[in-house]
C-alpha cells in the first residue's frame, strides 16, 4: 500500500515519521501525479484555509476532491478534519473543503491558541489504555452523519470520528510519539477498505 502525506503546509514531517514507525513509507504529495501513485493519503495538522489555498494553487483541490469521492482511504488531524468534513462552522468567508466525510465541525471549537491543551482520552481501538491527544486550536464534530462512528470524544464532543475509508481527530496524534492512531488508519481502515476493492 502506497501511502502520500499532503505536503503543503503543516505538521508533515510528524506524520511521515509516524507512518514510517508503523512500517509504511509515505511520499510526499505536492503535485497531481504523486497523488495518482498513492492508496491513501494523510492531510496533517497546520491551518485549514492556508492548507486550501496551497491545494488550489498546486492543482490538487479537485484531484483530492475526487480522489476522496472515488473511495480513497484518507485521515486527517486537526486541520485535515476540518478538510474532510463536508460543512464547517466558523469557517473563512468562502472556505472549501475536500469533503467526503458526512460531519459538520466547528472551527477553533475549543478557543484561542492560548486555549490549546493536552488531555488522556480513550480511543475506541478495542484498547483499554487512554492516549495522549494534543489540542491546537482544535475543531470538535458537532453533527455526524448517519453511516459516521465516534471513536473518542470529551464533554460528550466528537473529537475522532470515521466512516468506512476516512478517519479524523480534532488532536495531533502526530506530536506525541503514541503511533496508535496512524496504526488504526493503516490497518483497520485503509488496508481494511483497499482490500475490499482487491
Ligand atoms: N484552527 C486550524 C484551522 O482552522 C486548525 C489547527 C490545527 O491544525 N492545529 O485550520
Amino acid at each position: 500500500m502506497k501511502v502520500g502525506v499532503l505536503a503543503l503546509q503543516g505538521d508533515v514531517r510528524e506524520h511521515i515519521s509516524a507512518l514510517i514507525a508503523c512500517g509504511v513509507y509515505p511520499t510526499s504529495i505536492r503535485r497531481p501525479s504523486e497523488l495518482a501513485a498513492v492508496d491513501a493519503l494523510v492531510i496533517p495538522g497546520g491551518e485549514s484555509t492556508t492548507i486550501a489555498h496551497l491545494a488550489q494553487i498546486f492543482g490538487l483541490f479537485q484531484p483530492i476532491r475526487a480522489r476522496i469521492a472515488a473511495g480513497m482511504p484518507v485521515y486527517g488531524s486537526c486541520a485535515g478534519m476540518i478538510l474532510l468534513a463536508d460543512e464547517i462552522l466558523d469557517a473563512k468567508a468562502g472556505q472549501e473543503t475536500f469533503g467526503g466525510l458526512d460531519i459538520t465541525v466547528r472551527r477553533n471549537a475549543f478557543g484561542r491558541q492560548v486555549d490549546s491543551f493536552e488531555s488522556d482520552i480513550n480511543f475506541a481501538d478495542g484498547s483499554d489504555t487512554p492516549i495522549r491527544a494534543v489540542f491546537i486550536r482544535a475543531p470538535w464534530v458537532e453533527k455526524i452523519g448517519k453511516d459516521i462512528e465516534v471513536l473518542a470524544e470529551i464533554d460528550s464532543h466528537p473529537v475522532a470520528v470515521r466512516s468506512k475509508r476516512i478517519l479524523a481527530t480534532s488532536f495531533h496524534p502526530e506530536l506525541t510519539g503514541d503511533h496508535r492512531i496512524h496504526r488504526y488508519f493503516i490497518e483497520e481502515v485503509a488496508r481494511t477498505a483497499l482490500q475490499k476493492v482487491e
